[in-house]
């Protein structure tokens, strides 16, 4: 057993109102500058839909995330060799097109404008050929559903056979937040021929070394959920950091933090480093999630906290893990899902599914696996978040029926289902974490990490943390 931390993060898809603040915090912290116009570290999407970049979903067009090859685990996009001869030209990268072509307005001619009988108009311009353009896509144009026509193109309709008739009377949607997935089993790490891309020791956090990368482009078709992009003035791959300079103060990231449905939770999951390849190579896509669940490891387990102390994790992180509320939602409760577990790069951004409008359901008292008629279909989250499994859902769905049941009880008094599989008091603790918990309890993250990290380069390099010659 060789344990290891995770900085981990949860979405409750319930509470998002897709307003993109999230998105927005991000690109004005991380990627408001010449070459990363048109990245969104955090973009927020409407399913169905396509999203951003086009069709991100449809791995038979990128090849990206891992397959099974005769048991074994290899990358979609092929073996070392096939890889290497893809060198200089590699066919499946994505193009600007693909994501959209970022645009600012003439705002100057609004406010330098003669007076006339019209108001002036600021048109849109391109940000990348300063030219005047027409809009016709963009990072959310199919917000809330604008678009119309995308949603039907959506790859998890065609997975399921699509069986949904996408009607006015029928009709569903909800948000999709994304981030990275700083995985467990990284694509991106795997396929870069410079090795510039890593997974971080203490955190798990995946980054780029701008030192290192040589453009060659590879993580970006690799990475399933398309979450590398290529900027274009510095010639190098860039990524969401999770935020690393806040989690090394003890804080969460910009998305979260600013979060205004107060839906994502961040904190530490101790899981075994040597099970994490077994894990991705689970036979049936659709046991992958459990194949996680079963690497991450109890913190309270005094053999797991005594692994862990020989690898080195400090005191604090594991009173983190302890607290953890991503642990709660993920294996207490198991209420949190991955995203695409079928790709089997194990993400660590984990999401509780949307519960569709309930309360009939919840007088009526139907046991969800056996619901053939719920607003957003079964089928279809169980194609993002059940690998096509919809036992995986339907079972988190419940236990998120049954949390409401046991709060609504204690008003009305009405009798509970039998069927409870927690104590009650379990359930007023989900309630609080996911209802109205407060900003301490949605984020444990443990302070200092930053002290760790420059110990640890000084014993490295025997001096101080500075790699110039001389030290220090
Ligand atoms: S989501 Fe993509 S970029 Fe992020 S760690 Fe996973 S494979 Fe790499
Ligand atoms: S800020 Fe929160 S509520 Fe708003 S879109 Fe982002 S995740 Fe959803």
């Amino acid at each position: 057993m060789k344990i290891k931390a995770q900085i981990s993060m949860v979405m409750n898809l319930d509470k998002c109102i897709g307003c993109h603040t999230c998105s927005i915090t991000c690109k004005n912290v991380w990627t408001n500058r010449e070459g990363a116009e048109y990245m969104y570290f955090n973009n927020v999407e409407t399913k169905p839909g396509i999203g951003y970049p086009k069709r991100w979903e449809d791995q038979d067009k990128w090849q990206g995330g891992w397959e099974l090859k005769n048991g074994k685990l290899r990358l979609r996009s092929g073996a070392k060799l096939t890889r290497m001869a893809k060198l200089f030209y590699h066919p499946n990268q994505p193009e600007l097109d693909d994501y959209y072509e970022p645009w600012t307005y003439d705002y100057e001619t609004l406010i330098n404008s003669k007076r006339k009988n019209h108001q002036p108009i600021a048109r849109p311009r391109s940000l990348i050929t300063q030219q005047r353009m027409e809009i016709k896509w963009g990072p959310n144009w199919e917000d809330d559903l604008a678009d119309g026509q995308s949603a039907r193109q959506d790859v998890n309709l065609r997975n399921m056979g699509s069986d949904i008739a996408l009607e006015f009377h029928d009709l569903f949607m909800k948000y999709l937040p994304r981030v990275c997935n700083h995985c467990l089993n990284p694509a991106c790490v795997a396929a870069c021929p410079s090795g510039a891309i890593y997974k971080r020791e203490e955190d798990g956090v995946v980054l780029v070394s701008q030192d290192g990368c040589r453009g060659w482009r590879h993580c970006i078709p690799a990475c399933p959920y398309k979450k590398v992009y290529f900027n274009w003035k510095t010639n190098k791959a860039e990524k969401c950091i999770f935020c690393f300079p806040r989690l090394e103060n003890g804080l969460p990231t910009v998305c979260a933090d600013t979060c205004v449905g107060r839906l994502r939770y961040m904190g530490v999951l101790l899981y075994d480093m040597d099970k994490v390849k077994e894990a991705a190579a689970t036979p049936d896509k659709g046991q992958i999630y459990h194949s996680v669940l079963d690497i991450i490891m109890d913190p309270h387990d005094p053999e797991v906290l005594a692994a862990a102390r020989k690898e080195g994790i400090p005191e604090n992180w594991l009173k983190a893990a302890q607290d953890s509320p991503v642990y709660k939602l993920v294996k207490e409760w198991q209420v949190a899902l991955p995203l695409h577990a079928e790709y089997r790069t194990l993400p660590m951004v984990w999401y509780v599914p949307p519960l569709s409008p309930i309360t009939r359901r919840a007088e009526a008292d139907v046991y969800l696996p056996e619901a053939t008629d719920m607003r957003i279909p079964l089928a279809y989250l169980a194609e993002l978040f059940g690998a096509g499994n919809t036992q995986v859902v339907a079972r988190a769905l419940q236990r998120l029926l049954d949390m409401r049941l046991v709060m609504r009880a204690q008003t009305t008094g009405d009798r509970l289902p039998a069927r409870l599989e927690f104590d009650v008091e379990t359930y007023q603790a989900m309630h609080r974490l996911m209802g109205i918990a407060k900003y301490k309890e949605r984020f444990r993250i443990p302070a200092g990490l930053q002290e760790t990290s420059q110990e640890k380069l000084h014993e490295l390099q025997g001096t101080c943390g500075y790699t110039c010659p001389g030290g220090c």
